[in-house]
């Protein structure tokens, strides 16, 4: 399968896009059951060309087209909306739906998207597990706003992208609202339910955790507001209004991240900050992948190759070993590994090869040594100003790159992103 089709799995549509989702949902944990109101705010691109949209094996209990009832069809996991649209102008599709969702199965990369934890809901879609809990355009460069709501129980504390806009209780039940006004591809939306406290470790960064897990989550968490301000130095402006990190109480196989949130397991969490790595990487995402987005998943080493190479950074910036070191360590260990990967153009199965992440941050580390410190990071901030909450290609990097280094680097990004043998 190639990274450079439409979709992947055949997901991601044509024929219009989507600018807003409001998402109306309500679950309980102890059932499993989800049911749900979208509402889309689409513009279509022509008339009579049907509305497709991602959607996991849900019961559609109505479908609405300005507030009209329409035909469709859901097969093979897409709805099919026929009518005649209103074009270049926004319009609301509205989609009711209910039933036990289930992550999607993918061949190369596990299951996907909405996931019972033992006590609470993790939702991780990268890169194509949102149909299972939303309809939607699931492409990884369709990016829009969110409005999502979410009726729980009371006990239960919900995570979801954005800034809590409100949270009210009705009895049993409570309602938590969440607005994304930054635009975000469907992948990178989350819902995260458990029996969290939501700490304040730092004004805008919000730590949500189990009380067992707490004292050893709060340690090993401290440094990431010293984090964010070497970030920012580096990397410009923090893109989002907060940023939130959730510890779930399951183990995860790795963390995930999603737009303004981060998800970590339990084994991530060790009280001597075992894992600060990671802190990084995921900090590390906000700026590169959620909003410095993909137009393509052919260029994913855009997104892993700069949270990989920020691990270093924040080593070097924090006492720990200098990139210098890191790199020479990456370098001889990719040199035992297989040289049959091109990161700049991976297959499918490759995706989250960590090679592809290795390869990455060395490529960049190699630049920079390349053009030196004072080329280097501000090339960084002009590429997070530049796509701030757009999407872009390798060749967009390439192209600045080389407007910032005053020469060409057409060999250079060749060999090491598209030739397989390491340089
Ligand atoms: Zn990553």
């Amino acid at each position: 399968m190639a990274l450079s089709d439409t979709g992947l799995l055949g997901h991601g549509n044509h024929g219009y896009r989507v600018s807003h989702y409001d998402l109306e949902l309500a679950t309980k944990p102890a059932t499993g059951r989800l049911s749900g109101k979208a509402r889309l705010t689409v513009v279509a691109a022509a008339a009579d060309t049907p509305l497709v949209f991602d959607l996991g094996p849900f019961r559609i209990e109505r479908v609405l087209v300005d507030g009209k009832p329409v035909r469709w069809t859901h097969r093979g996991g897409k709805v099919r909306i026929r009518g005649r649209f209103l074009v270049d102008t926004p319009f609301p599709v509205e989609i009711r739906y209910a039933g036990r969702p289930t992550p999607v199965r993918t061949r190369y990369w596990g299951e996907v998207g909405w996931d019972e934890l033992t006590d609470g809901v993790i939702v991780a879609s990268q890169p194509v597990g949102a149909p299972s809990w939303f309809p939607c355009d699931d492409h990884v460069g369709a990016k829009a706003t969110f409005r999502i709501e979410v009726t729980v129980p009371t006990a239960y504390t919900v995570v979801a992208n954005g800034v809590l806009s409100a949270r009210t209780s009705g009895g049993s039940t409570a309602t938590w609202t969440y607005v994304a006004d930054e635009p975000m591809a469907p992948y990178l939306a989350t819902v995260q339910i458990g029996l969290y406290e939501r700490i304040l470790l730092s004004p805008g960064q919000i730590l949500a955790v189990s009380r067992g897990l707490s004292r050893a989550a709060q340690h090993d968490f401290a440094r990431q507001p010293k984090m964010m301000r070497v970030f920012t130095e580096l990397f410009g402006p923090y893109p989002f209004a907060e940023y939130a990190v959730v510890v779930t109480d399951d183990e995860l196989e790795v963390p995930v991240e999603a737009q303004g949130l981060s998800i970590f397991g339990a084994n991530h969490v060790d009280g001597h900050r075992g894992h600060e790595r990671l802190v990084a990487h995921e900090l590390a995402h906000q700026w590169f992948g959620n909003s410095v987005g993909l137009a393509d998943w052919q260029h994913i080493w855009l997104n892993e190759g700069f949270a990989a190479y920020a691990e270093w950074l924040w080593s070097e910036r924090s006492g720990g070993p200098r990139a210098e070191t890191l790199a020479a360590r990456s370098r001889a260990l990719l040199a035992t590994m297989p040289q049959n990967l091109r990161i700049g153009d991976p297959p499918a199965r490759d995706m989250f090869d960590d090679r592809l992440y290795q390869r990455g941050a060395l490529t960049l580390h190699t630049l920079r040594t390349l053009v030196g410190d004072e080329v280097f990071f501000p090339l960084l901030r002009e590429w997070t100003a530049t796509h701030r909450h757009g999407t872009v290609v390798t060749s967009d990097f390439a192209a600045l790159a080389q407007r910032h280094a005053g020469r060409s680097l057409t060999a250079f990004f060749d060999q090491w992103l598209y030739q397989p043998s390491l340089p």
